[in-house]
């Protein structure tokens, strides 16, 4: 399976993931899907997320309310739900899904995890064991994506054209 990134839903998940650390985000992610491929067109975080700094617990009465909302007003489809993972201490992030990530794995959707940690120096955004992995504003990102389908959680590889070779943006140089 692969998960194709839009520039929206790679910003989405920036933004989020950065806005809440050191705890961890937690969002839905629209756009529609094929048997081969799903294409993510925004991420679209959840505010009334419980966020604690290890796992994010959600009202799951309210998250069907917001897939019907979602369902009745766009064109998307809820293809999945993403969350962070924060360094926790001298433990850093991970995109390894953890025992209750798995638990609440929704079958024939996708799930992403993004991890964020501090990091010094500015990094390139490319391609790392399947996941997207690169720097912002001094922290370190790296999102992967998982795909449940008959009960099998499995890796899914991400493309996301807009991140590859992106850096932070420099001062534009002024034309004369
Ligand atoms: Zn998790």
């Amino acid at each position: 399976m692969e998960v194709y990134l839009s520039e929206n839903a790679f910003v989405g998940l920036l933004v989020s993931t950065i806005e809440v650390y050191r705890r961890e985000c937690f969002g839905i992610l629209l756009g529609h899907s094929t048997s081969e491929r799903v294409f993510v067109e925004f991420a679209v975080p959840y505010q009334t997320a419980n966020r604690k700094y290890r796992e994010v617990h959600m009202d799951w009465k309210r998250s069907q309310r917001v897939e019907d909302a979602v369902r009745s007003t766009t064109r998307w489809e809820c293809v999945g739900d993403y969350h962070s993972h924060s360094k926790y201490g001298l433990n850093r992030a991970t995109t390894e899904l953890s025992k209750e990530d798995e638990k609440y794995f929704t079958d024939g959707t996708v799930g992403i995890v993004v991890a964020i940690n501090d990091i010094r120096k500015p990094r390139p955004w490319g391609y790392v064991k399947g996941t997207l992995s690169g720097a912002v504003n001094g922290y370190s990102i790296r999102v992967g994506a998982y795909y449940k389908s008959n009960d099998h959680i499995e890796k899914a590889h991400i493309i996301c054209p807009y991140a590859i070779g992106f850096m932070e943006k420099q001062v534009p140089v002024r034309e004369r």
